[in-house]
């Protein structure tokens, strides 16, 4: 292993998690588990596998404290979703290096994160570091779907494996440039899922006499319009608020913070846009089975996502004043994420001062994601300050978003590379 460069150490270990197929489901990441383990031995790091079935373990290494210092816990998840073969330019599971990228379902989302984190504890035990607090690498099952197999359950059935201070994991660490000025962005908290069925009654009959039925389903119309037509009333949260003091160098008010951030840049009001209230899409809908049945019966699912820390209680209430006070019912289907972390703490310092010498110019802005990670589990169950950065210069952030979840996902190896970089700073950092 002292041969290969931290980038070639890096490379070598993503391309071979790659060529595991995890998909989720079913996962089987006790594939991914037992390659990390293994890995992690070669360079005298102990792991454990906790895994709540044999198939889907979660792996947990740790370079011991030598006193009570600040736990870090540099989090990854090995599942990936599916991909189809048959879009892609190359075979989604071989892991090529091509030009410099390497290839393949996961390079981002997030295997390439898996492999940095690996290296970096890796290399740091060869180094004989010895930090303050634990330093902690968590490679997890079960992030895509969420069926309780991989962090969740590891909070609730071994908390003190995971149990620290701070927290790396996925979410940012985009560098956007707005005309000439550079950010990277870190997501330091997340919007809560929150989705509804809304149902529509009304009476089945024959559908060539619709004078005499009553029919759910064209009743549900003008609902669907109104959550379709809903804009919220603006709020101004402080990721949001921080972020546009940051742009424009003064304290800007909810009601012009859209226009604000268009006047920077569209991009910048593209981020901000779904970060000022609830979002509402409806996207499942089902009534009749047959043709010619008139439905008693519209239910519709509303994609619905709140803002952190906001309430289904008062959500339902502005929905009640969206949809008006009858003609349906509204169900909760569940309610994930919605959380945040504090912006002014010793890892955001880290993270601006890794910022700061690798490109001067740039700044690091918070942001709350419109999606949810895995980072609300530690949030809720620890209170542990979770920010999500991998930071990404090399591949345009615009195209690695078109990449994630879809066809030809790969990796810059200089931004693989960067991670590292990034990682062990904060590592040495935290845990100096
Ligand atoms: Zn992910």
């Amino acid at each position: 292993m002292a041969t290969l460069s931290l980038r070639e150490e890096a490379t070598d270990l993503l391309q071979r998690l790659i060529r595991l197929d995890t998909v989720n489901p079913p996962g089987n990441e006790t594939l991914a588990a037992e390659l990390l383990r293994e890995y992690l031995a070669e360079n005298n790091v102990e792991a454990e596998l906790y895994a709540k079935v044999p198939e889907r373990a979660n792996l947990v290494a740790r370079i011991p404290g030598r006193g009570d210092g600040p736990r870090l816990l540099l989090l990854s998840h090995t599942d990936t979703v599916l991909a189809d073969a048959a879009e892609w330019q190359l075979d989604p599971w071989s892991g090529e290096l091509r030009e410099g990228e390497i290839w393949g379902r996961g390079a981002l989302d997030m295997k390439g994160q898996v492999a940095a984190n690996a290296v970096v504890i890796a290399s740091l035990a060869r180094e004989g570091f010895e930090p303050a607090g634990d330093l902690i690498f968590a490679a997890t099952a079960d992030e895509e779907v969420g069926d309780d197999f991989g962090l969740s359950w590891l909070c609730r059935e071994h908390p003190d494996a995971i149990r620290a201070k701070y927290c790396v994991n996925e979410g940012a660490g985009d560098r956007i440039d707005f005309g000439g000025r550079i950010f990277y962005l870190c997501s330091t908290a997340e919007k809560m899922s929150s989705p509804f069925y809304l149902r529509v009654h009304g009476r089945s009959g024959h559908a060539s006499m619709p004078g005499i039925a009553d029919n759910a389903l064209v009743k549900a119309a003008s609902l669907i319009v109104r959550l379709a037509q809903f804009r919220p009333e603006p709020r101004l949260e402080p990721e949001v608020a921080a972020f546009l003091q940051l742009l424009v160098g003064r304290e800007v008010e909810a009601d012009e913070a859209l226009e604000v951030a268009r006047s920077v840049h569209p991009l910048a009001a593209e981020l901000v846009e779904p970060l000022l209230g609830l979002t509402l899409s409806p996207t499942i809908i089902t009534a009749s089975q047959k043709r010619n049945v008139i439905p008693a019966l519209c239910e519709l699912i509303c994609d619905c996502r709140l803002l952190p820390g906001q309430a289904q209680d008062e959500a339902e209430s502005v929905l009640r004043g969206v949809l008006g006070r009858d003609g349906y019912d509204l169900e909760w289907i569940e309610g994930q994420g919605g959380t945040r972390s504090a912006l002014e703490t010793p890892l955001w310092d880290a993270i601006e001062s890794f910022v700061a010498a690798e490109e001067p110019a740039a700044k690091v802005a918070p942001v709350c994601l419109a999606g949810f990670t895995d980072s609300h589990w530690v949030r809720e169950a620890f209170g542990t300050v979770a920010y999500g950065f991998f930071p990404m210069r090399t591949m345009d952030p615009e195209i690695a978003a078109r990449l994630i979840h879809s066809a030809d996902e790969r990796i810059a190896v200089e931004d693989l590379e960067l991670g590292v970089r990034f990682l062990r700073q904060v590592a040495q950092q935290i845990g100096g």
